[in-house]
């Protein structure tokens, strides 16, 4: 089973996509993670890319394709992935196909963590005090929820039209929505 979850800045994924991940043994792709990882080992890469996601935008298609693939094409994770922040826009979810269809792979469901942006606000400024991420003030996050909304909804609509899309009621604690995705994961 592969699956996406989608959800904006501090609605959960990286928590729910934890819980998905010990719970069905599979391999969490977060592409947020892997971008920050680049720049923390001050890569060619991680360099190039700093000032972007510190601004709150978006890493460019093709750069994000490229590690994707290294996740996809590895044997170790056929049929057992989860992508978390990835596919961002509508070009993204394209080049997510055309790997999927060169690793003879596909996507089982996808899930949307539906979360205000009032309750966004206050979970990404109590996440600064923990994290301590550059891109965790009030103002980024707005941005990042306006660009989520631009850019990912169109996405989501995508895969709502595939049928294969299950929106969950992110405003609920962590206990509950394990809960509800446990039994929609129990149903493929
Ligand atoms: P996240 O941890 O998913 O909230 O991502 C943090 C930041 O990494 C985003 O605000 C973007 O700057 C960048 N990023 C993560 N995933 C992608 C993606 N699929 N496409 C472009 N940029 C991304």
């Amino acid at each position: 089973m592969n699956l996406i979850i989608f959800g904006p800045p501090g609605a959960g994924k990286g928590t729910q996509a934890d819980f998905i991940v010990n719970r069905y043994n599979l391999y969490q792709l977060s592409t947020g993670s892997v971008l920050r990882n680049e720049i923390k080992k001050k890569t060619a890469l991680g360099k190039e890319i700093e000032s972007i996601i510190n601004a709150g935008s978006l890493v460019s298609d093709d750069i994000v394709k490229k590690l994707v693939e290294t996740f996809i094409s590895n044997q170790d994770y056929k049929n057992k992935i989860i992508f978390d922040g990835y596919p961002r826009n509508l070009n993204q979810a394209h080049n997510l196909n055309e790997l999927l269809n060169k690793y003879d792979q596909k996507i089982d469901l996808v899930l949307k963590l539906s979360v205000s942006l009032e309750t966004i606000k206050k979970r990404i400024l109590q996440r600064q005090t923990i994290e301590n991420r550059d891109d965790d003030s009030e103002e980024i996050a707005i941005k990042r929820y306006k660009t989520y909304e631009k850019s990912t909804e169109p996405v989501i609509e995508y895969y709502k039209k595939l049928n294969l899309l299950k929106v969950i009621d992110g405003e609920r604690s962590i206990e509950q929505i394990n809960k509800e995705i446990s039994d929609i994961i129990s149903f493929i």
